[in-house]
């Protein structure tokens, strides 16, 4: 049982004002496994205030002492590399392999970041103009439960490269994740206030970093939902704001591709981090007439994924985070059958002998149609829904028709073609022929699932503002 009650700020830990205890709940179990302290409005401010107070300096630095600074967080980050794994592990049951990837994505973020800062210009020349770009000034950093670490790592990395200073809020869900983290970070030494980190409420904290005027651009990671508040807002004092929001990737089968091979990817892309990614490809668009191909290679492929202990290397899915997000799914499979799609695989409860946690079987449901709730909403659970086209164009369309545009999976033997297809796909990162991370390429949605770029400069361009000196 771990207790954290204290906060970050100004460079020390400090006992918050706010007395809110939560309770944290190992997922794989529903045992209680830690208690922590929230943050208020008031420790908020004192953030703010500390964070502002750095700016004055921070924002003077120069870019070859942010890249030291850049350095000692990944170094700090790194040793404590397999901890910080094994917490996500227990917290929100993150399998063993996602949550070290996760962490390595993490350093990676700091390296990339280092990279961009090393080759970026904070003056340029246009015509005789001279552009400034100068930081925004304080960031609020909102980040969700899933992966929080490396979306932290990633936001801070390209504030302190800009010249911010930082308030971070991350989910109240993975403190223990937080406060591991949180020592690392500390551990580097950087000036007091350049970031400071409260737990709490996202009606509390969180609306109280969105609300006040000393903070100059939010930079989000969750819901669709809430970044909509957010971006509500955030109008107010006119923040810039950065949302990474929901999504509903399609994976598009073309009829040239070796299903072999990408029919497991499809299991595998869906299924990442517990099927609670954003950018799981939930909707497996196929050719209609390889639908019974496609049924028996899914079945195939969905029995040999290993669902209980995240603790172990070889397990693929672990529990859903919260006994809400398990009824949640749940709800959503019922629905499924309800609005009549065929349940090829999996289905309601719990898989056999793992009725103590959060545990949902893997799901599979064919004849699925674009109009049905699973196929346009975000379950955030193992679930894939096939679908069917008859023509590239009708797969492009099915693709497209969706409120989100977060990413997208095309699999084809014929490179153009699929190059060509993922010219049509409105979605704002698309991978051919597998699944992988580019963090010096932009990251981010079309339409619903955002508004903003992060990693490599268009990331780090939305932590400055230019500035045009008319000679
Ligand atoms: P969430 O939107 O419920 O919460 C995200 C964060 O916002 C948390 O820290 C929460 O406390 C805070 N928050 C809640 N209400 C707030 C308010 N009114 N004002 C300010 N902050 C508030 O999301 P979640 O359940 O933690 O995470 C899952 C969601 O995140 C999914 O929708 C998923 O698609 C999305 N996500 C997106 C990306 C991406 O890069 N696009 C990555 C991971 C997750």
């Amino acid at each position: 049982m771990k207790t954290i009650q204290q906060v970050y700020i100004n460079g020390a830990f400090v006992t918050p004002h706010g007395s809110e205890v939560f309770q944290l709940i190992n997922p794989s179990t529903n045992q209680l496994i830690g208690e922590v302290v929230l943050g208020d409005e008031e420790d908020t401010r004192q953030a703010i205030t500390a964070a502002a107070k750095a700016f004055t300096t921070f924002s003077a630095t120069t870019k070859e002492e942010r890249i030291g600074y850049l350095e000692r967080l990944h170094d700090a980050v790194q040793k404590r590399q397999a901890e910080l794994a094994a917490v996500m592990v227990e917290e929100y049951g993150g399998t063993l392999q996602f949550s070290k990837a996760s962490v390595q994505n993490a350093l990676n973020g700091f390296k990339s970041v280092i990279e961009t800062l090393k080759a970026f210009d904070f003056v340029k020349t246009i015509n005789k103009s001279t552009v400034i770009l100068e930081p925004l000034g304080v960031v609020g950093i909102i980040t969700p439960w899933n992966a929080s670490n490396s979306f932290v790592c990633n936001k801070l990395a390209t504030a302190i490269a800009a010249g911010c200073t930082a308030v971070i809020k991350p989910s109240e869900m993975s403190a223990l994740q937080t406060q591991v983290l949180t020592e690392c970070l500390h551990e580097a030494g950087l000036p007091a206030g350049v970031f400071n980190i409260v737990n709490g409420r996202g009606d509390v904290v969180g609306a109280e970093i969105t609300r006040n005027p000393a903070i100059a651009k939010i930079s989000f990671t969750g819901s669709t939902l809430v970044g909509k508040s957010i971006a509500r807002a955030a109008v107010d004092t006119m923040k810039r704001v950065t949302l990474e929001l929901g999504g509903k990737s399609p994976n598009i089968i073309l009829d040239d591709a070796d299903f072999s091979k990408a029919i497991p990817l499809a299991v595998s892309t869906c299924f990442i981090n517990n099927g609670q990614a954003c950018i799981a490809g939930t909707r497996l668009l196929v050719p209609e007439n390889r639908l019974e191909e496609v049924k028996s290679l899914i079945k195939a492929a969905v029995q040999q994924v290993k669902v209980g202990d995240p603790a172990k290397e070889d397990t693929i899915i672990g529990p859903m985070v919260s006994k809400k997000q398990y009824q949640r799914v749940q709800d959503y499979i019922r629905l499924g059958i309800e609005q009549g799609a065929e349940l090829l695989i999996g289905g309601e409860g719990h898989p056999e002998g793992l009725e103590n946690g959060n545990f949902v079987k893997p799901t599979v449901f064919a004849h699925v149609t674009s109009d049905m709730r699973i196929a346009k909403e975000e379950i955030f659970g193992p679930v894939l829904s096939i679908l069917t086209y008859k023509t590239e164009e009708e797969a492009i369309a099915i693709a497209n028709d969706t409120v989100y545009g977060l990413h997208a999976f095309i699999s084809s033997s014929n490179i153009e073609r699929a190059n060509r297809v993922a010219s049509q796909i409105v979605a704002g990162r698309i991978a051919i022929n597998g699944f992988s991370h580019d963090p010096m390429a932009p990251f981010g949605g079309f339409k619903q699932s955002g508004i903003g770029r992060e990693y490599g400069v268009y990331g780090l361009e939305e932590y400055v503002e230019p500035k045009t000196i008319l000679n």
